[in-house]
Parts: structure tokens; sequence; C-alpha cells
């Protein structure tokens, strides 16, 4: 069933319905040409590139919960493409073209909002450092404005410029930047996937991972084994877990990010804005709340819950930034397991396994690379090498010495 202004009015002539399932529900087959660990949004959108891209359609996405479970569905939607090193600016840049077209060419509306992406600045030297960001994305051909005290002002009169602890000086602009509503990604790749052949098989958990010779030959699940030639993993926070059944132990450690969001309120704050004397950013949904968050609770945990400590925290640089929001009541909080790698940047690679594939180390910048993560990892996983998007994504950098270290935190996970 294709969605169209069209197929909404024949619809609502016939009382609605008739109104397919998004997705099939299909029994898991004995075999598949590949299989992807994961149903949120990277191997959701992995799946789709490889049906799309690489003609391969006998493959599955299994998923221990439900499509989009997990942090696809409780990230706080921004996308952007403001990074500074070689390694990680066109991937971003590819990605953010990708949601420029996503929902044309997945045929769904995913309300991607390019509103813009403000990160504040409150000292000379980080602005110097936001002008060398600036200067290295439009040498790329990126949008990047750098912005003064009053051209900040402009555009957020509300903030605390003259009061305020940390001063605000300006901020760099990217207006391409912006957010998408994060499950509808998920329910858009799911339907397009499957729409190309694709099983989508839930509440199936992998157990295990079978090696014979060096090579994979499938996975145990909950729902029994099921064979491949390949196999794919994008399991987020639990990706150390996961690849542990395959005997890997990897760069990463699992910690949580919690997020907010506020009661509705009228049209207030018209893009994403990030504190630059801490870690707090905010943005406002289509339905009116403030989203908003900070930095990771930071310990070591696989629950999808958070902690008080970091309520507080956020709670007072929401204060420091913008004091009017302490008139408003949060009504929900959540959290999200981050798959923190060592330099805060991505893997996307071929393992020392033959026909296993690994995706991890997202971080909490992942939702924004879903388009452009999934396009590569079904690349790597189809052709066998990775494309060169993602060739510095590689597993073996930790060893080699190639980190790509953008925040410049050195190997500490929770300073990323
Ligand atoms: C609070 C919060 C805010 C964030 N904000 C942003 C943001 O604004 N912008 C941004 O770019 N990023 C953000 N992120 C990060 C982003 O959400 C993640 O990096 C990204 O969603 C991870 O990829 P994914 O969608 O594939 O993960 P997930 O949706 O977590 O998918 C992984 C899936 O694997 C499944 N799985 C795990 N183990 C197994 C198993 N054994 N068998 C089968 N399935 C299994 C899980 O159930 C899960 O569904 C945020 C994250 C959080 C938690």
């Amino acid at each position: 069933m294709r969605y169209s202004i069209v197929s909404i009015l024949g619809q609502a002539l016939r009382g609605n319905r008739d109104w397919k399932p998004v997705w099939r529900e299909p029994t898991p087959k004995a075999a598949y040409d590949a299989i992807i660990v994961g149903g949120g949004g990277h191997g959701l959108a992995t799946a789709y590139y490889l049906a799309k891209n690489h003609n391969l359609t006998n493959i599955a996405v299994v998923e221990k919960s439900h499509l989009g479970s997990g942090n696809v569905g409780r990230n706080t939607t921004i996308i952007r493409s403001n990074y500074l090193l070689p390694g990680n600016t066109p991937f971003y840049e590819h990605s953010l073209k990708l949601w420029e077209g996503l929902e044309q060419d997945i045929n769904y509306n995913a309300m991607v909002s390019q509103r813009g992406v403000l990160n504040l600045y409150h000292s000379d030297s980080q602005r110097d450092a936001y002008a060398r960001r600036g200067n290295a994305m439009r040498l790329l051909g990126i949008d990047a404005d750098l912005l003064d005290r009053e051209g900040v002002r402009k555009l957020y009169p509300f903030l605390d410029f003259d009061n305020a602890r940390f001063p605000i000086q300006g901020g760099l602009l990217q207006k391409r930047g912006g957010s998408v509503r994060h499950d509808a990604v998920a329910w858009g790749y799911a339907r397009a996937a499957d729409q190309r052949g694709v099983d989508l098989i839930q509440n199936c958990e992998v157990t295990g991972i079978r090696i014979d010779g060096g090579r994979v030959t499938g996975v145990d699940t909950t729902r029994g084994f099921i064979g491949a030639k390949k196999v794919g993993l994008a399991c987020a926070g639990n990706s150390s877990r996961v690849a542990a059944m395959a005997g890997l132990k990897l760069p990463i450690e699992s910690h949580v990010l919690q997020a907010f969001v506020s009661e509705g309120v009228k049209p207030l704050i018209p893009g994403v804005v990030t504190f630059g004397a801490g870690h707090f950013y905010i943005s406002q949904s289509n339905k009116g709340g403030l989203v908003f968050g900070g930095g990771l609770d930071g310990y070591n945990s696989y629950a999808q819950r958070g902690n008080l400590p970091i309520v507080e925290d956020v709670a007072e640089e929401a204060m420091a930034l913008m004091p009017m929001v302490g008139r408003l009541r949060v009504v929900r909080s959540w959290g999200g397991i981050m798959d923190m790698s060592m330099d805060g940047s991505p893997i996307i690679d071929k393992t020392p396994i033959d026909g296993l594939y690994l995706n991890a180390g997202w971080c909490y910048g992942g939702f924004k690379a879903t388009p452009a993560s999934g396009f590569c990892f079904a690349h790597t996983i189809a052709r066998n090498e990775p494309h060169k998007l993602n060739a510095a994504y590689r597993l073996d950098r930790f060893r080699t010495g190639r980190l790509i270290d953008e925040k410049g935190a050195g190997a500490q996970p929770n300073l990323q």
C-alpha cells in the first residue's frame, strides 16, 4: 500500500476500514543469506539498503523485543553534520543528505524538520574552536554560520545573556540540522524493508552465534536456530553482550543516558540549542513539549533507566541557560543504553570471523547517523569490504592508534 493524499482521502471515505498492517509477522525461515541482529534504526536501515541497493532480499532482522523499542525510540531526535574530523564529516554529511530525501525514498512521513542546530559558546577559546569547526565544514561544502551574541539574541531572545554565570558570547549554527520523529524512522524503514521482502522477526532474542571453522553459520535464538551465510550485529547498547557470543571483546562500554520532556506549551524554541558550558541541549517537539537532556549517568549499566543526580544536573543547566523553564513541569523521563566507544566514534566493519560484521559504538550520537550507517553497513556486508564513507570506522583502530577522537577527550568513554 502506497501512502499518498489520494490513499488518505480514499480511506477516509471508506471509514478507514481498509488500512493494512504496516509490516508482516513472518515465521522465521530455516536459513537466510543474511541476518541483521537488532531491530533498531541502524538494523532496519541496513536491511532496507541491503534490499534496495544490493538486491539481497533473502534476509531477516531479528529483534529481541518489538521493533524500535531500543534507542531509536528513546533519543532526543536531533540530526546534524557539524563534525570536524575527516573520518566523521563526510559520513555525517552523507547522512544528512539521506535524511533530506528520506521521506520520498521510503514513502513515509518521518517529520524531518530542518529547524537549525545552534551550539552556544561562552569563551574566546570556545569561539575559536567553533570557528575552526565551521570553517572545516564550509571547506567541505557543509553549511555553518558563526553568530555573535546579537545574532544569537535575535533567534533566542529569552536565553540568559546578562546575569548568567557563563555569559553567552555567540554560537555556531547549522541551519540544515534539526530533528526527525524517531519512532517514525524505525517504522518507516521497517515498512520499506518489509515491502522489499525482508522478514522482520520480533520477540526473537539472539542467544548464541554459531561459528564453524572461523566462519559464521547462523544464530541461536529464543525461537530456535536460524542459519545464515552472513550476520550483521546492530545491537547498540547491547553490542558487547552480543559480540561476546562470538568470543569478541569490544572496545565499548555501556552507559545510561537520560532524556526528559515537559508539558506542552505554545511554540517557544524554534530550533535545537546546546549549552556550551556543560552538557545540556533542548528543542521543542511538534506537540509542544520541550525535549531536553544532558550527559551520561556516569556508571556502566545495562538498565534502561537513570538516576536522580543527573536529573538535578540537567535541571540546573536548564535554569542556567533559560531560567523561565523553572515554571514548566516535566511529564516524562527515560533512559537508554549507550554503546560508548573509547574514542567517541563508531565502528562499521568486518570482524575477524568470516561472515560476521559489526555496527556499534554510536555513543549518544547514533540517531542522526541512522541512514548513512544503514547505507554503509549494507555495503560492507554485501561487498565484504567497507564503503569509503566508513573506511575510517575500523574495529582495529584501537590497536593501530588511528583514533577518531572528535572531542579530544582521550580513551575515556564517560567523557566522549
Ligand atoms: C536519551 C537519549 C538521547 C539521544 N539523543 C540523540 C540525539 O538527539 N541525536 C542522535 O543522533 N542520537 C541520539 N541518541 C543516540 C541514538 O539514539 C543511538 O545512538 C541509536 O539509536 C543507536 O542505534 P539503533 O537505533 O540501531 O539502536 P537501538 O534502537 O537500541 O537498536 C538496537 C536493537 O538491538 C536489539 N537487541 C539487543 N540485543 C539483542 C539480542 N540479543 N537479540 C536480538 N536483538 C537484540 C535491542 O532490543 C534494540 O532494539 C540518544 C540516545 C538516548 C538514549
